[in-house]
């Protein structure tokens, strides 16, 4: 039986069942509004799951479907959903990659099929009944992230509403996001933390793990990780190392050896904003076997 909590007096939350060391406790698909819903992140194919989503809120009508991005714990139920209720879907268009230089070790993680019904765009307001969402474009993680802030319920009978954000994997509180190129782009990632750093949000719905009450206080400490990242792989090139697997030896000494890719794809979406920013080069593009040194 799937568990719907209710997190606020506008927001369900239901976690769908698919766990993993990469999703935490699996993906939370929010439920917004009363009786006329939006669904934000249906979640990835689980046999049953979608059917019993819909036989909870049975009595309610589910109108709208809002995608934060193509990747496959996010979006695929999406097709199940529509086809269950009806209803439309949003989201920043299909999926795709920053470039397509390089091999793309996060294939199987997109949701290639995946088409809104509605594509939006930055900075744009919409309605689904008495919800206004405003988009906040936050991509970096994925080519298509979009944030989905919840800027009025026009309902006498609710309050206002909370000033929240749903930010999917830009920001979550259990873990830093997985940044890699050319699914992901850590340029863009920091430009969207530093353009969120002047928020005044009350709240922060991650696509994983719990809500996050003070969200300035952890974009800060995300900024922080990133540079500080930044600064170790600095150190290794003045020392003249500048293989990637040998950087992640020594600046990820105690990692099990199942996360080293995950770190080793960590390194390159740094050294690619590096190189954005003119400060290093390579002997061989971006790759994970080339050789960096400093500028
Ligand atoms: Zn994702």
């Amino acid at each position: 039986m799937i568990k719907i909590k209710q997190i606020s007096p506008n927001i369900r939350r239901v976690t769908c069942p698919n766990p993993s060391r990469f999703t935490f406790k699996g993906t939370n698909c929010f439920i917004i509004g009363q009786k006329n819903l939006t669904i934000i992140d249906p979640g990835p194919i689980i046999e049953g799951f979608i059917p019993q989503l819909v036989n909870a809120l049975s009595g309610e009508a589910i109108h709208h479907i809002l995608i934060t991005h193509t990747h496959r714990d996010h979006s695929p139920a999406a097709k199940e959903l529509k086809q269950l209720t009806n209803a439309k879907t949003y989201g920043a268009g299909k999926h795709q990659t920053y470039r397509s230089d390089i091999p793309n070790p996060f294939q199987n993680s997109g949701d290639w099929d995946f088409e809104p019904d509605v594509t939006l765009q930055d900075n744009q307001v919409f309605t689904c009944d008495n919800l206004s969402f405003k988009t906040i474009k936050t991509d970096g993680h994925c080519y298509n992230h979009i944030a989905f802030e919840l800027s009025q319920i026009n309902d006498k009978n609710t309050q206002d509403a909370e000033n929240a954000l749903f930010i999917g994997d830009h920001i979550m509180g259990w873990a830093s996001t997985i940044v890699a190129p050319p699914d992901g782009n850590m340029s863009r990632y920091m430009s969207n933390l530093y353009k969120l750093q002047n928020c005044n949000y009350n709240v922060l719905y991650s696509a994983h793990g719990a809500a996050i009450a003070d969200p300035k206080a952890r974009i800060a400490e995300l900024i922080k990780h990133r540079l500080k990242r930044e600064d170790e792989i600095l150190i290794c090139l003045k020392q003249g190392i500048g293989n990637i697997l040998e950087i992640v030896k020594i600046n990820y000494p105690k990692l099990e050896a199942e996360l080293m890719g995950p770190a080793a794809l960590s390194v390159l979406s740094q050294l690619e904003w590096l190189m954005d920013k003119n400060m290093v080069t390579s002997d061989a593009g971006l790759s994970i076997e080339a050789n960096y040194q400093l500028v």
